[in-house]
């Protein structure tokens, strides 16, 4: 699958960036987490990554234009001609505004957008048994998706801890972050006629075919 370009859209702990590896590897696509690039600039102690670190520990959303140009600018290092998934990003219709500008002066635009759907008790569960390799980023879930040996990552033999904002206090504000910023995105992008709804419940495995299946869909739409 060439050039498509998609946005995953939902709540936190839906499994958009499971997805989104997932769908990368199986379609040459570039997968790009909004999440994962501030994490790193935190971690580089980049000046990105200072005025980052309140907003992404407490869970609430950084400055629209800080994310929106980082995220141009991550789209901009992709292969010419690579398709990508946005995971993450936008996440308010001021951003979502901007990516349109912003692709439409690189002569591109959104082919569809995954809205990830689940309910907020399942959200919190799954969030908090989430873990994270502290050296190559693999996630896991003490619950869902154990690693072999407890406490280490499968891929590298890191150790597995768990994201700061993963914890119950902050997913709240989280949670709700979503509801009045991100959410009104569903409406934005249904108007355009390139949403598509998942229903992220499932297993992944189950998920990823619903997910292709979406795509094709997509594709085939006038
Ligand atoms: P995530 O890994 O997608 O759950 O993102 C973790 C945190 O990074 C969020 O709670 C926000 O603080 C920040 N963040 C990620 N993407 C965005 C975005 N598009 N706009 C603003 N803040 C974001």
């Amino acid at each position: 699958m060439s050039a498509v370009r998609l946005v995953f859209l939902g709540p936190p702990g839906t499994g958009k960036g499971t997805q989104a590896r997932r769908l990368a590897t199986r379609f040459d696509l570039v997968a790009m987490s909004s999440g994962d690039v501030l994490r790193a600039e935190i971690k580089r102690d980049s000046e990105i990554g200072r005025s980052a670190r309140q907003y992404v520990e407490g869970g609430t959303l950084v400055p629209d234009d800080v994310i929106t140009g980082v995220m141009l600018a991550g789209i901009d290092q992709a292969p010419a001609g690579q398709g990508f998934i946005l995971d993450g990003f936008p996440r308010t219709v001021p951003q979502a505004e901007a990516l349109e500008v912003g692709l439409s002066a690189r002569g591109q635009r959104l082919d569809g957008v995954l809205d990830f759907r689940m309910a907020d008790h399942q959200i919190i569960e799954r969030i908090v048994s989430r873990r994270v390799c502290s050296k190559c980023g693999a996630t896991y879930n003490t619950r869902f998706a154990a690693p072999r040996v407890k406490g280490r990552c499968d891929a590298c033999g890191g150790p597995l801890v768990q994201r700061i904002d993963d914890r119950e206090e902050v997913i709240a504000t989280r949670l709700a972050t979503y509801r009045s910023l991100t959410a009104p995105l569903v409406e934005f992008y249904a108007r355009q006629g390139i949403l598509r709804g998942v229903d992220a419940a499932p297993g992944a495995e189950e998920v990823e075919a619903a997910v292709c299946a979406a795509i094709q869909e997509l594709r085939r739409a006038p």
